[in-house]
């Protein structure tokens, strides 16, 4: 009879052991959480606001805004929108980890949200390296930052469930390839959902809007 050889145990970092935490915490409140991950200025806020306009009036949205300086310049942007707000101050670590989001959740009346937004700090690098226990992980690009992204920060790009290609009203004033740009995505996660968002005109927010729906309706 042969033995059975012993199942190698997995380790979770202690990172690891506190998002699962924090997704227990999201579950039991029946709350989708989205982790939104971006360079500086590729239109994380702005998404944001639009995003509560979209879903208004049927969604309560929370968000959680990552700055590596004590401002609260974009938590008060949501606040003047009507919804909760958390600022993380991250003292100038340059990605939130789950400790941090761990502080935060308590401070948010995380009954009466649907969807909890955490606006990751401005970065492509090390966020992707930290899980935060939220259900879904977004990417925004724009268009001035140009079509090689994919090509130069690949990790960021591994492990999320949609990518939103923001200021596409510039695409006409920029050269960017839009297939190059999808082409380089693609090769790296074969599985990703495409948006294409203008916070000027609204472009797109109809569909990304109706995916945040679809995904709140089945998030664990
Ligand atoms: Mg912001
Ligand atoms: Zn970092």
């Amino acid at each position: 009879m042969k033995k059975q050889v012993a199942i190698v145990e997995e380790i979770l970092s202690a990172n690891d052991r506190l998002a699962a935490q924090n997704r227990s915490q999201l579950d039991a409140a029946g709350v989708l959480g989205l982790n939104i991950m971006a360079s500086p200025g590729a239109g994380k806020t702005s998404v944001i606001l639009r995003t509560i306009q979209a879903l208004a009036p049927h969604f309560r949205l929370g968000v959680v805004e990552g700055d590596t300086a004590p401002v609260t310049i974009d938590a008060d942007k949501i606040i003047s929108a009507g919804m909760p707000a958390v600022q993380i101050n991250t003292g100038g670590q340059c990605h939130l980890d789950a400790v941090m989001l761990a502080n935060a959740l308590p401070q948010l009346p995380l009954a009466d949200l649907d969807l909890l937004i955490v606006e990751n700090v401005g970065n492509l690098i090390c966020p992707a390296g930290f899980s935060l226990g939220t259900h879904r992980n977004v990417v925004i690009a724009s268009v001035p930052e140009g079509d090689d992204k994919p090509y130069k920060y690949p990790n960021i790009y591994r492990g999320i469930d949609a990518l939103i290609l923001n200021k596409i009203d510039l695409l006409p004033y920029i050269e960017f390839d839009p297939d190059y740009f999808r082409r380089g995505i693609t090769l790296l996660n074969p599985g990703v959902t495409f948006f294409e968002l203008s916070c000027r005109t609204g472009q797109g927010f109809p569909a990304w809007a109706g995916w945040l729906r679809q995904q709140m309706e089945h998030h664990s």
